[in-house]
């Protein structure tokens, strides 16, 4: 067992961790990191297929507004490309396949305007929800207390805009609208500009990709501190007094002065602390459920369907393939389709054989693009809710009573520990951009008790 002293020590090495050891470099302190898998980089995983074409299984696109990720590309010399977002894109409703430009689907004119006014709303109220504590509103309190899904039944008309208005709130929270509180949707929508800036390419969360991923990019962003970073080393125990705080690993004990933990909340209720957790706390942690997501990956020679005239982008009321994109990968040129499967229908399709998927996937993406779109030279896919050391994604989800009842807790520190994660962040809140906020708030509040 090795025995480290240090001034700090960060749990967790995703993009919050790396933050925080970023700008404890800088400040010149001394620190480590204590990583649980044998990679940095958490939520972001990055990987280069059979074929050559690079994937970002996890994270991949970032925003015009997400100024630290922003400038971290820009310190890196990292190239980014804009997601293709020309052509057609593709409605398929009852079994009907039509076409369409831009972000909303071409429907009848009612559910149009049943859609439109209910993304203005929600747009309306999230405005005005403040981001540093969502639970001060006046009328947090109503707004915590029902489900987005009452939200939608009680404030749109058509079958048909409620049906795409779930799909949207799907490809936003990797959850069902069920599952969520009205006042954490309506946060989550502000943290991130507004809804339509969560569900858009063009000025919105999915315009940019970064070339050789997003993992990729962190990995320069830890070179000059990777000798301090120790992989394969699961947080199993805290211990603290008013001197210090010990974390304990199987391999390694690290005694410190202070702690920043990144791991998204409900992870935090796998390790032991000592004193044990404020009870406020440690009934947050037990409340703050992952979303479920899968990416799945169809790659081509080539991206067929742009010569066909399409984008790539598919809207569907049936799983699996109901939210696509071209993700193509911009060095090698293969032609990538991105299947995106969330909440239940995520839970449910891992659950099939991969042969199965394999087979679903491509069977309905030949309804859409021919037969050509049997000739994949590699499938891949992933499951976040399977992953130890996240137990799904994008981020943790509030459903009702939760930020009004134990909100406070999330960003409060106990004893010498303080909390990151992307979780805690006020701006772009479930987001690369948002962990990377939180690090650095982190290491302020560190500094701050320490000096
Ligand atoms: C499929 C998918 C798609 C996404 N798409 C996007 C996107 O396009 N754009 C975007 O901005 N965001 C996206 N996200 C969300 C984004 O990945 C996260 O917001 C961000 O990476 C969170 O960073 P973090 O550092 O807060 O948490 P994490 O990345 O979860 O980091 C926490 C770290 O703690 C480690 N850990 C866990 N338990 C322990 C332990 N006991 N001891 C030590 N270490 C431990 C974990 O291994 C991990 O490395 C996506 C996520 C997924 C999974």
């Amino acid at each position: 067992m090795e025995t480290i002293q240090t001034d700090i020590v960060i749990i967790g090495a995703g993009y919050a961790g790396i933050a925080a050891a970023k700008k404890l470099l800088e400040k010149g302190k001394d620190f480590v990191v204590v990583e649980a898998r044998d990679r940095i980089g958490g939520r972001t995983h990055t990987q280069t297929l059979d074929c050559g074409a690079t994937i970002d299984v996890g994270a991949q696109w970032i925003g015009p507004t997400q100024h630290h990720i922003w400038k971290w590309v820009k310190e890196t010399n990292t190239e980014t490309y804009d997601t293709y977002d020309s052509g057609k894109n593709i409605l398929s409703w009852k079994n009907k396949i039509s076409t369409y430009k831009g972000t909303i689907p071409k429907i009848d004119p009612i559910s149009l305007i049943d859609l439109g006014l209910a993304i203005d709303k929600i747009n309306k109220l999230c405005k005005q929800i403040p981001l540093e504590a969502p639970w001060s509103h006046p009328k947090a309190k109503e707004f915590d207390s029902i489900t987005l899904h009452s939200w939608i039944e009680k404030n749109m008309f058509t079958k048909k805009a409620k049906h795409l208005f779930n799909i949207g709130v799907e490809t936003v929270f990797a959850a069902e609208s069920h599952e969520i509180s009205l006042l954490h949707a309506l946060f989550y929508c502000h943290s991130g500009d507004n809804m339509e800036a969560l569900i858009s390419i063009a000025n919105g969360a999915q315009q940019t990709l970064l070339k050789g991923g997003t993992h990729g990019m962190l990995q320069k962003v830890a070179l000059p501190f990777q000798d301090k970073i120790y992989l394969n080393n699961p947080v199993l125990k805290i211990t603290q007094d008013e001197n210090i705080v010990v974390v304990e690993t199987e391999n390694v004990i690290v005694k410190a002065k202070k702690c920043i933990a990144t791991l998204p909340p409900t992870l935090l209720s796998t390790i032991k602390f000592h004193p044990i957790l404020p009870q406020r706390k440690a009934q947050l942690i037990q409340r703050v459920p992952m979303g479920a997501a899968m990416k799945c990956f169809c790659i081509y020679d080539t991206p067929f369907w742009r010569k066909l005239g399409f984008s790539g982008q598919i809207v569907s009321d049936t799983s699996p393939v109901k939210v696509t994109f071209d993700c193509t990968d911009a060095v090698t040129d293969k032609g990538v389709l991105l299947v995106f499967v969330e909440g239940n229908n995520a839970r449910n399709f891992i659950e099939l054989p991969e042969a199965v998927r394999k087979e679903k996937v491509l069977s309905e993406l030949v309804k859409y693009f021919g037969n050509e779109a049997k000739n994949i030279i590699e499938y891949k896919d992933k499951c976040w809710t399977e992953e130890e050391f996240s137990r799904g994604c994008y981020a943790g989800n509030m459903p009702t009573g939760v930020l009004t009842q134990f909100g406070k807790s999330l960003r409060e520190p106990f004893m010498h520990v303080h909390f990151a994660g992307t979780e805690t962040a006020m701006r772009w809140n479930g987001y690369m951009d948002g962990a990377i906020e939180s690090g650095f708030r982190a290491v302020d509040e560190v500094l701050k008790t320490l000096s």
